[in-house]
């Protein structure tokens, strides 16, 4: 049977994290919508587009194809990104990107596409509320905004991604408000998505948490 997983909430909550596990477990595709709004970001800056002057990024769409491969790397126009993609200057932009309408209509239409084919496993920001509304399972992950940042700051450390606690703590405090308050499609909890708070979770009990409402809705529908 095939099913459409969607997993969003607030920056750094962990939702990739989770999300591969599950897909790997799952044997679902997993896809990951803010590597392509941050591909997208990277793009901007590599041509030396302000990301805050809308009309210059939106400009860009018809240049830019975005590729999500199964092993999780990022092509941006044929160039691996995956690791750029993580870096200060694109997490500190990508929102303003995000916030434009004409871009997001371009990516959720390759989400969607994305979605056709297998079980999939997506996660984001409105994946539950705009790109598959009629998603099976929908979950809406949180954690306090210190156990966030702290996640991201040693997954960027581990990485090898140079950054302060500080400065992740500002960006995930940013992001959330830009991505929260912007007018179309923002960050929401959708009505039918469960709401999962990990602060005080590890990985694998999230993951059992997750797989057990995926097990729940398999029986329910089938
Ligand atoms: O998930 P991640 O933190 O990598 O996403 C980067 C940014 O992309 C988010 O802060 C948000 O601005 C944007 N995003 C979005 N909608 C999605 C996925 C990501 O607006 N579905």
């Amino acid at each position: 049977m095939k099913i459409a997983v969607a997993i969003d909430g607030p920056a750094a909550a962990g939702k990739s994290t989770i999300a591969k596990k599950v897909a790997l477990m799952r044997g679902f595709t997993y896809i990951d919508t803010g590597a392509m709004y941050r591909a997208f970001t990277w793009y901007c800056l590599e041509k030396g587009v302000d990301c805050q002057d809308e009309k210059a990024c939106v400009s860009l769409i018809p240049e830019v194809n975005i590729e999500l491969k199964p092993n999780g790397i990022v092509l941006c126009n044929g160039v691996d990104i995956s690791k750029p993609i993580r870096g200060t200057d694109v997490s500190s932009n990508v929102s303003y990107i995000a916030s434009y309408k004409d871009i997001r209509l371009a990516l959720v239409k390759l989400q969607r596409k994305m979605a056709e084919k297998d079980s999939v496993i997506m996660d984001g920001r409105d994946i539950g509320t705009y790109v598959l509304p009629n998603a099976e399972v929908k979950i809406f992950q949180v954690a306090s905004v210190e156990t966030r940042a702290k996640r991201r700051y040693l997954e960027n450390q581990e990485k090898g991604i140079s950054c302060t606690y500080e400065q992740i703590f500002e960006d995930v405090q940013r992001r959330d408000h830009i991505d929260s308050t912007r007018a179309f499609s923002p960050l929401k909890k959708a009505e039918d998505a469960v709401y999962l708070d990990t602060s005080d979770l590890s990985i694998d009990e999230v993951v059992a948490i997750v797989n057990g409402i995926i097990d729940k809705k398999l029986e329910e529908i089938k």
